[in-house]
């Protein structure tokens, strides 16, 4: 067999559309055109009538991450395998070291799990203390490894989150190696404070997880941020945005002329805090931080996406089971482990949503799902295009399909899907990763350990 070839589809970019035939061989795009002549024995992909996007990038999972006692359930392999199904081809990871803990230690803990994934992979570097020896490993890391994106947590005071001065030290030395920073952005004292009096005054449900984390605690944490990176001269990139405060804090800053990325989620465009109200402990399933947001929120990160403020949809899919892992916190809404599915199902509900509802455009469908989350973090044109010399990972997207969201039938290692019973017009039918096809008409065909590690510039 040499190399397969995706005829008679409409190619979609973040500029145009066009019909043309793609002919990957040996990992990459060879050629592009009408009525293309490969070699034969090219396996053919027919898709005449369908899309064909760049593969999607996740830039936000954390796959089998140790967290609040337990390990997120999707590993590398079922994690990537799953966001294969959903037309996801690559991912970016994070590598959490433990406060005190040597990023190097934490790199090669991550590097090792991380070698059963079945698609390609990059990692960004959590800096969760600082001193001069971390100072030093991020320096060592983005030499050696190719991590040119770190990671902090305003939140989780005490345990990953860092303070004011760490942070500043954080985003002065990325910006020396011309790194970007990138922010969990929840005022952590101000969430703790809040956990103890709810917990003291016996709210220890679900919903009161919400309640422990406003929208406003977000918007302070947001233009914080924002400032910190303002005075050291650095852009900054604000992870899962969820709410109004944090938006108004992005334009004031992009009026003043402050270089601000924005990634925000579907379940943040798509859910409202009425999830949290749902009888018997269901309500832990949509348990994560920042929590899902009251009505109105929604319509505020719509209208950011359609007016290009927002510049990536990642999933920040951190599966935990319901039955042994949620239920954790059965007794107390600061013991659930945070965090929910969501890699498999975020470009059908992106086109879904997105763009047959008229929110946004298929170009920019495109752009925030696959192209700028390679441009920010350094793999385009590598990743995130359909052109000659790119990585041959491309989705053909049937518009004529639909299907309902269910846990029955997702790939993800969990038995509850945040999305359950969400009808999503198209669906993918093919998913080619490096040259093969990895998914198509349902059929998975992954291989374990095909994945390669993403140096990134
Ligand atoms: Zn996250």
């Amino acid at each position: 067999m040499s190399g397969v070839v995706i005829r008679g589809g409409e190619i979609i970019t973040p500029l145009d559309r066009y019909h043309a035939d793609v002919y990957c061989d040996e990992g990459v795009i060879k050629a592009i055109g009408p009525d293309l002549d490969v070699p034969k024995g090219a396996e053919v992909v027919d898709a005449g009538g369908q899309l064909v996007f760049p593969g999607g990038i996740d830039a936000h999972t954390h796959m089998e991450l140790p967290f609040m006692g337990t390990v997120s359930a999707d590993d590398f392999f079922t994690g990537t395998a799953a966001g294969v199904a959903g037309g996801t081809t690559s991912i970016i990871d994070f590598i959490i070291p433990s406060r005190g803990q040597s990023l190097l230690e934490a790199r090669d803990f991550w590097m090792s799990n991380a070698e059963k994934a079945c698609a390609d992979y990059g990692f960004h570097m959590a800096v969760t203390w600082f001193n001069e020896q971390v100072e030093k490993e991020m320096r060592q890391v983005h030499h050696e490894d190719g991590i040119s994106s770190f990671k902090t947590f305003m939140a989780y005071i005490g345990a990953i989150g860092v303070d004011d001065d760490e942070l500043i030290g954080v985003i002065d030395t990325a910006g020396s190696l011309g790194a970007l920073v990138t922010t969990h952005c929840e005022h952590g004292l101000a969430v703790q404070s809040l956990q103890r009096k709810l917990v003291a005054a016996g709210k220890t449900a679900p919903k009161y997880h919400p309640q422990s984390r406003p929208s406003w605690v977000e918007g302070e944490a947001t233009n914080r941020a924002i400032t910190l990176a303002r005075c050291s001269g650095q852009p900054i990139y604000i992870v899962h945005l969820t709410c109004k405060e944090s938006m108004d804090a992005v334009i004031r800053a992009r009026q003043e002329g402050v270089m601000v990325f924005v990634e925000t989620c579907p379940q943040y465009l798509l859910l409202d805090d009425s999830v949290y109200d749902k009888p018997d402990f269901e309500g832990a399933a949509y348990v994560m931080s920042p929590p899902i947001r009251p009505l109105g929120h929604q319509e505020v990160l719509w209208n950011a996406l359609a007016a290009g403020l927002i510049h990536h949809v990642a999933t920040d899919h951190c599966p935990f089971r319901q039955a042994d892992q949620k239920v954790m916190g059965k007794d107390d809404f600061t013991k659930i482990p945070n965090g929910a599915a969501g890699i498999e199902n975020r470009m059908a509900l992106m086109y879904t949503y997105g763009v047959a509802k008229g929110r946004i455009s298929i170009h920019q469908f495109v752009d925030v799902c696959c192209t700028q989350p390679a441009k920010i973090f350094g793999l385009y044109p590598r990743k995130g295009a359909i052109r000659v010399g790119a990585d041959a990972d491309i989705v053909v997207y049937d518009p004529a399909r639909s299907s309902v969201i269910s846990a029955k039938t997702h790939h993800h290692h969990v038995d509850r899907n945040i999305f359950e019973g969400f009808a999503i017009e198209g669906g993918v039918s093919h998913t080619i990763v490096g040259g093969k096809v990895a998914f198509k008409d349902g059929d998975l065909r992954v291989e374990r350990g095909a994945g390669r590690y993403l140096r990134r510039t």
